[in-house]
């Protein structure tokens, strides 16, 4: 089983592969654990990540695309990408990757979530100073207005949820990662769409449907 996961930040997408991973016993290669690994590995490629990363340097998609394909696609059988494609360019190396293997990807899964949505989740979130617990004005409240639940502490805006940085990686993904969804809606019934504004136990039983009907 071999699937891409793809959505807009705030669509759940790194938790529910994380699920549906642990339900169908494969690998969730996320990128961000995927470059971890390889910086701690020690490699030769694990070391020009890190170069790259201590430089503060954006890691390019053909290196990007090096690290999975020798952390995953040379590893793995079973595997959610999550993370990566995340440009058109990336898609087409992994195609490459596949291709040269003999290998294709069994279904691609796009979390489907609006704009207005989007940034109503990725907003409102807040974190205690306190203890670091999370929580959401809206899908996860405090139990009193600016008060931790857990430790009485102060709550906080999130530093990675203000207006200004949210509006930065939506338009980041519009630009460069949504024109995705066309790339793989042009490849034979691939794409697969889940409605990611439903609450995440359905998004997950959904996800599942989803992929029992690509496996078939
Ligand atoms: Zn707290």
């Amino acid at each position: 089983m071999k699937l891409v996961f793809l959505g807009p930040p705030g669509a759940g997408k790194g938790t529910q592969a994380s699920k549906i991973a642990d339900r169908f016993a494969v690998t969730h290669a996320s990128t961000g654990d995927i470059f971890r690994q390889a910086v701690a590995g020690g490699s030769e490629l694990g070391k020009t990540v890190k170069s790259y990363l201590d430089e503060g340097k954006l890691v390019s998609d053909e290196l990007t695309a090096q690290v999975v394909d020798s952390m995953v696609i040379d590893r793995e059988d079973s595997f959610i990408l999550d993370g990566f494609p995340r440009t058109i360019v990336q898609a087409e190396l992994l195609d490459e990757m596949l291709d040269k293997r003999q290998m294709s990807l069994d279904g691609v899964v796009f979390f489907q979530l609006s704009d207005q949505e989007a940034v109503e989740r990725l907003t409102g979130r807040l974190v205690c100073q306190g203890c670091g617990q999370n929580y959401h004005v809206k899908f996860m409240p405090p139990p009193e207005e600016g008060v931790c639940g857990k430790c009485g502490g102060d709550l906080i805006v999130r530093s990675d949820s203000s207006m200004e940085i949210v509006e930065k990686r939506l338009n980041e993904y519009k630009e460069k990662t949504e024109p995705l969804v066309d790339y793989y809606r042009k490849q034979n019934g691939l794409l697969k769409i889940v409605d990611a504004a439903l609450s995440p136990d359905q998004v997950t039983r959904d996800t599942v449907k989803v992929i029992e009907e690509i496996m078939g």
